[in-house]
C-alpha cells in the first residue's frame, strides 16, 4: 500500500476543496413512529477517475474489482468483494524453462513481468499489497487454486528458498501464503481424488503444496477446504456481509464435478476413481488435470463474471467426460465478462459454452506463443460480434501466427499489462483497465468503459 497514504491524502483535499468526498450520502428519512430516522445506505458516486499515464486509484465500499495480474509466468487473479473480502485465485509460477513444451521453437516466448529479477511471488505480493483494502488488514480472506499445474499455483526448483521451518519451498502460492495471513485456502481436494494423469507423473508440485497448507494451519490458522461444488455460501463478504444481497459467488466445478442447477446439487461424468487409476498417465483415455478445475460465477447485481481455470472441451468426441465445458454450459448464463479458459489456447471456450456466456468482455491470461489463439478469439467474436478482448501477453511469434492466420491483431482492445475490472456498487455498469506491467508503479495505460450490465 505504498501509495494509499499518498492517494487517501489527495482524496481529502481533493474533497475539502470541491465540498465532494466521492460519495453521496442520501437524505435520512423519518418512519412515522421511530424516534430515530433511518439513514439509507451511502450511496457511491461514479468510480474516482482513472486517467491514463496516472496511478489506478484504489478500491471503494461497494465496489466489486477483479484484477488480473500479470507476472508473465500463468494465471493470477485478485479480487475486491464489495465489502473489501480479498480472494486470490491461483497464485501462476511456471518457470520460464517451461514455455517451450508446445513446438514454440526458439522463440523467446513471453517475458517474465516486469523482469526476470523479480520472482512471479513477488510480483502478485507487491501488487496485493498495494491494492489491498484497509480492511483485510493486508490479509488474503480467500487464497484458491484452480487446480494443480504450475502456472496456477507454482513449481518446485531448488532456485527457490526454503521456508526455514516449513519443509516446503516458497513457490508462488507458498510465498505469498506465507507472507500473508490466509484466511481459507480453498481448492479442489487431494490430488488423487479424483485422479488425474497429472497425479501419477508427478506429486512434487502438490507435495510442496501440502506441506505449505499444513504450515499455514498451524502458524497462521488458515483453513484448508475443498470446493463444495454448486454451493453459493462458501466463498461470502466476510467484513460487512450484509453490505449487499447482490453479491453472490456461485461454485459451478471442482474435481470434475459441475452444478446441475438444482439447489447445491452437482454431478459428474468423469469413471470412476478405480478406472481412472487403471487408466493411468499413458493410456489415450487419460483425465487430464485441466478437467479439474474450479469454475465460478461471481454476481453483483446485473454484472455477472465467470472464471473457469483451464476447463476444456478437447477430446469431446470420444471420451465425453473431458468436456467439463458442455455441463458448465447449461448452468450458465449470458456473463458481462469472463476469464479465457485454458488462457485462451485451442479446444477450449467451446461454441457451445460461448453462445450460453456471451461476453461482452474477455480477458485471456497468456504466458506461451500458442495463447490467444486465432480459433478460439474467433469463436467468442462469433458469440458476440462486440467482444473487447484483452490479454496480458502477446508474443513477436504469436503476433505473426495470427497474422497468417488472417486474424487481425487491431481487434484486440489490449495485448499486454495487467487487466481490471471495477463493477460499480450498483452492479449496473463496469470498466476496464489496463495497466502497464512494465514496472511495478500501477500506472493506467488504457481506459475502457463504463460499459452497461444486462
Ligand atoms: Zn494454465
Amino acid at each position: 500500500m505504498r501509495y494509499q497514504g499518498i492517494t487517501c491524502a489527495f482524496v481529502l483535499l481533493a474533497a475539502l476543496l470541491s465540498g465532494c468526498g466521492g460519495e453521496k450520502r442520501l437524505p435520512s428519512v423519518v418512519v412515522p413512529g421511530k424516534e430515530k430516522p433511518e439513514v439509507t445506505p451511502v450511496v457511491p458516486e461514479e468510480t474516482p477517475d482513472a486517467k491514463v499515464g496516472e496511478v489506478l486509484p484504489l478500491w471503494s465500499e461497494g465496489y466489486l474489482d477483479i484484477h488480473s495480474i500479470n507476472t508473465g509466468r500463468g494465471e493470477s487473479y485478485f479480487y475486491i468483494f464489495p465489502d473489501g473480502t480479498t480472494m486470490l485465485l491461483d497464485a501462476g509460477g511456471a518457470l520460464p524453462g517451461e514455455v517451450h513444451d508446445y513446438g514454440e521453437g526458439n522463440s523467446p516466448g513471453v517475458p517474465s513481468k516486469p523482469n526476470k529479477d523479480i520472482p512471479a511471488a513477488d510480483v502478485i505480493l507487491h501488487y496485493i499489497q498495494h491494492f489491498s483494502p484497509e480492511v483485510s488488514k493486508g490479509a488474503l480472506d480467500y487464497m484458491m487454486v484452480s487446480h494443480y499445474h504450475s502456472d496456477h499455483f507454482g513449481s518446485v526448483n531448488s532456485f527457490f528458498p526454503s521456508h526455514p521451518s516449513g519443509g516446503f519451498v516458497l513457490n508462488s502460492v507458498a510465498a505469498v501464503g506465507t507472507a500473508l495471513k490466509v484466511g481459507k485456502l480453498l481448492d479442489r481436494g487431494e490430488f488423487d481424488d479424483p485422479p488425474s494423469s497429472d497425479w501419477f507423473s508427478s506429486t512434487t508440485n502438490y507435495n510442496n503444496y501440502v506441506k505449505f497448507a499444513k504450515w499455514a494451519a498451524t502458524s497462521q490458522g488458515t483453513v484448508r477446504e475443498k470446493v463444495r461444488v454448486g454451493a453459493n455460501d462458501q466463498i461470502v463478504m466476510v467484513h460487512k456481509p450484509s453490505a449487499t444481497d447482490a453479491f453472490e459467488v456461485r461454485n459451478l466445478a471442482a474435481g470434475g464435478y459441475v452444478w446441475t442447477g438444482t439447489g447445491t446439487e452437482s454431478a459428474t461424468r468423469l469413471p470412476s476413481t478405480a478406472e481412472l487409476k487403471k487408466m493411468g498417465s499413458s493410456d489415450a483415455g487419460q483425465c487430464g488435470e485441466n478437467v479439474m478445475s474450479v469454475a465460478l460465477h461471481v454476481r453483483l447485481g446485473a454484472f455477472d463474471w465467470f472464471t473457469g481455470g483451464d476447463c476444456q472441451y478437447n477430446g469431446r468426441s470420444t471420451y465425453a467426460y473431458k468436456d467439463i465445458e458442455a455441463p458448465i454450459a447449461k448452468v450458465m448464463k449470458k456473463v458481462e465478462a469472463m476469464k479465457a479458459n485454458h488462457h485462451c489456447t485451442a479446444n477450449t471456450n467451446s461454441a457451445e459454452l460461448l453462445a450460453v456466456l456471451r461476453p461482452d468482455v474477455l480477458v485471456a491470461s497468456s504466458w506461451r506463443d500458442v495463447q490467444p489463439r486465432a480459433e478460439t478469439m474467433t469463436r467468442f467474436i462469433k458469440a458476440n460480434s462486440e467482444v473487447k478482448i484483452f490479454t496480458t501477453n502477446l508474443t513477436d511469434n504469436n503476433k505473426a501466427t495470427l497474422a497468417s492466420q488472417g486474424f487481425d491483431i487491431g481487434r484486440m482492445s489490449a495485448i499486454s499489462g495487467h487487466i481490471v475490472l471495477r463493477v460499480h456498487p450498483s452492479g449496473s455498469r463496469f470498466w476496464v483497465y489496463v495497466l502497464d506491467d512494465s514496472d511495478e508503479s500501477y500506472k493506467v495505460s488504457k481506459v475502457f468503459g463504463p460499459y452497461n450490465c444486462q
